[in-house]
């Protein structure tokens, strides 16, 4: 009847153990900067009809953001 006891309770420290590395392991990425701020530094404007689109979208002529290639002054 004590192994049982024993038993019992090397399992529950295993998994208190195991507990305590996923909860510190998982703690970490918290403390990074949330994924919707840089998304919203990341938007542009375009020059030529002025809508928002996402930088990585945008077509960068000159210095200036176009949301298409048919708003890029032809020069
Ligand atoms: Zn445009």
């Amino acid at each position: 009847m004590t192994k049982i006891i024993l038993l019992g309770l090397v399992i529950w420290l295993a998994i208190y153990v195991l507990k305590r590395v996923v909860n510190q392991s998982s703690s970490q990425p918290s403390n990074t900067p949330k994924p919707d701020d840089s998304e919203a530094e990341n938007m542009v404007q375009c020059a030529t009809c002025k809508v928002h689109l996402p930088r990585s979208e945008a077509f960068l002529v000159n210095s200036n953001f176009y949301c298409c290639k048919a708003h890029i002054p032809n020069t």
